[in-house]
């Protein structure tokens, strides 16, 4: 079977899980989330739980943005290596940085249990292996400044990879005990069902138009002119928002992937693994909970979205025979292709903060790689803001820094 969709796999697997009204009416709030991805359903979460009365808003069906997309990859490893982060920013912070979405990771599975998710969490351990010879001393430096830090890592050889994972063309690689996967798409739906029974209200096809700010709340109007009157207003809303802030502080890519047929095949060796290599842009690759590989990678420069979508055909195939060369012995049969949206910024670190031209509110933008952990992260810093308390990131995340 060799189905192609333009549709991002989650859309198809999961089809429309819930519907929410669009706002037509005023109405009052503690907090007003935008954005119903990954990371506005995160953001909801917490703040229900920490007991403020609680709206979320977005302009398309929630989760349609880049969270239907995604490859849901959980990994606590930045797209910057830690040695190379530390020289950057100082190994205090780069190795908090680090530990935090290692916490994100183990956060994200007490969530799932709490909301009795079906979402297919996995642990999973995670290789990082070296695409070329020179990359080894690199990767070498990497082990070392992740062991220093104190994590569960151990370096495996070229050959143990093609015995153990039947992994060719590797030059050896970083396993990390630390990592997982989830359906994000999946896992969204549930937070948001889930938080609806305990207060939050969620409004779809309610994009955020204009915001008045006034002593003490800000008004909020959207499309359908009605009004939202909310303490504190929380930007959720991804790769959208390099178009709300002056400053560039993202640089949106564009990324393919491909999932292969359900195939048992295919998937044994790796089954517990998320993969991904020190190219320049890297390969990454994981197994689904229904027992498919998928694959992502093939980023391009720019990010037109016709150019980007024409690449499609092409990029699919390339995406095919990287694994195929990587594991000899196996054949992928691509059902689904797809491309999206991507943010890399300058230290691979999100931009988790308030900006100066936005009163009373702060933006929660899980950029890189591993977005969704910055995304659980993100959950953390607010509720420190919220309390009035200081976070240790918030100088690592802030903008302008
Ligand atoms: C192919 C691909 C692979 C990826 N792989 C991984 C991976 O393996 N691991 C990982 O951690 N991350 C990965 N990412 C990144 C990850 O998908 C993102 O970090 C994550 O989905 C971002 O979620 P979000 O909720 O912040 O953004 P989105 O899901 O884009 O949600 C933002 C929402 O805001 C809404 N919105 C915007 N403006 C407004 C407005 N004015 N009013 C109302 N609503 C508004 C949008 O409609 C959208 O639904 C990948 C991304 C892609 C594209």
């Amino acid at each position: 079977m060799d189905l192609k969709s333009p549709e991002p796999f989650w859309l198809v697997k999961n089809g429309l899980l819930d519907s929410y009204p669009s706002l037509k009416d005023d109405i009052e709030c503690e907090i007003l989330v935008v954005g119903g991805g990954i990371t506005g359903a995160l953001i909801a979460h917490q703040c229900i739980a920490d007991g403020y009365d609680t709206v979320l808003i977005d302009k398309r069906e929630v989760g349609y943005g880049s969270s239907s997309a995604t490859t849901s990859m959980l990994q606590y490893e930045i797209d910057v290596p830690l040695y190379q982060l530390s020289a950057l920013i100082g190994t205090e912070k780069a190795v908090a940085s680090y530990k935090a979405c290692s916490r994100a990771i183990d956060q994200l599975e007490a969530i799932a249990q709490e909301i009795g998710s079906k979402a297919g969490f996995e642990r999973k351990k995670s290789l990082y292996f070296a695409a070329k010879k020179r990359d080894v001393a690199g990767l070498k430096k990497e082990l070392e400044a992740r062991a220093a830090a104190g994590f569960e890592v151990e370096w495996v050889s070229k050959s143990d990879l093609s015995h153990g994972f039947g992994l060719e063309k590797t030059n050896g690689g970083i396993l990390s005990q630390q990592g997982a996967s989830v359906d994000a798409f999946c896992l969204l739906h549930e937070l948001l069902a889930y938080n609806q029974q305990r207060g939050l209200r969620v409004f779809d096809r309610t994009e955020l138009k204009k915001v008045r700010h006034r002593k003490g709340d800000s008004l909020c109007t959207v499309v359908s002119g009605a009004k939202i009157q909310a303490q504190k207003v929380v930007y959720c809303v991804g790769y959208e928002s390099q178009s709300m802030i002056k400053e560039r502080f993202v640089n949106l890519l564009s990324t393919y992937a491909i999932v292969s047929e359900v195939d048992a095949y295919a998937c044994r060796p790796i089954e517990n693994l998320l993969i991904w290599n020190t190219d320049a842009p890297y390969i990454y690759m994981r197994c689904t909970d229904d027992g498919r590989v998928l694959i992502g990678g093939g980023d391009e420069k720019f990010r037109n979205p016709q150019k980007r979508d024409a690449l499609l055909t092409r990029k699919a195939r390339k995406l095919c025979r990287s694994f195929e060369r990587l594991f000899p012995k196996r054949t992928f049969y691509t059902d689904f292709s797809w491309t999206g949206t991507f943010g890399e910024t300058k230290d691979g670190l999100p931009y988790i903060a308030p900006h100066k031209d936005f009163k009373e509110a702060y933006f929660v933008l899980g950029f890189g790689g591993n977005g969704i952990t910055f995304s659980v992260v993100g959950m953390e810093m607010l509720s420190f803001w919220l309390k009035g308390e200081i976070h240790p990131l918030q100088e690592a995340f802030a903008f302008g820094r």
